[in-house]
């Protein structure tokens, strides 16, 4: 999947969370989806992570992250969760390390926080910029 293609994707994902949720605010979908949202004490390296148990669906935020922080990390686990993501061993859990180069579903995850904070119209969004925006984002609010 070329990176137009990628953020293409991303987008109409967007689209649909609008049309779906009528809203962006990461705590009222969880809400809509019974997804429980919580923030502990973590080590700095995590900035948090989601998961899902016995039917139910998790989402933890490190105490540490800004509010800004915060909303990106969650809208990042809610990506994956809405998208049923799972890793290699076909457990639904993730990880938000904001600053190691990952998987496809990673930049994603990474792309849709960003972009549903950001843009609020969708055709203006530059796909060749949008990588070093993210970047700069990350160093300045999602650093603990
Ligand atoms: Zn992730």
């Amino acid at each position: 999947m070329s990176h137009e293609q990628l953020v293409r994707k991303v987008i109409s994902f967007i689209e649909f969370v609008d049309a779906e949720y009528g809203t962006r605010d990461p705590e009222k979908i969880a809400a809509m989806e019974n997804i429980f949202c919580l923030v502990w004490k973590l080590p700095r390296c995590v900035q948090g992570f989601s998961f899902a148990y016995d039917g139910d669906k998790y989402i933890v935020i490190n105490e540490k992250v800004s509010e800004k922080g915060r909303q990106f990390v969650l809208l990042h686990e809610l990506y994956h969760l809405l998208n049923s993501h799972t890793n290699e061993y076909n457990r639904l859990i993730f990880m938000t390390n904001a600053f190691i180069k990952t998987t496809r579903e990673e930049l994603e995850a990474d792309y849709f926080a960003f972009i549903c904070m950001n843009y609020d119209d969708l055709e203006n969004i530059n796909p060749l910029a949008i990588e070093n925006e993210i970047a700069i984002f990350k160093r300045r609010h999602l650093k603990i």
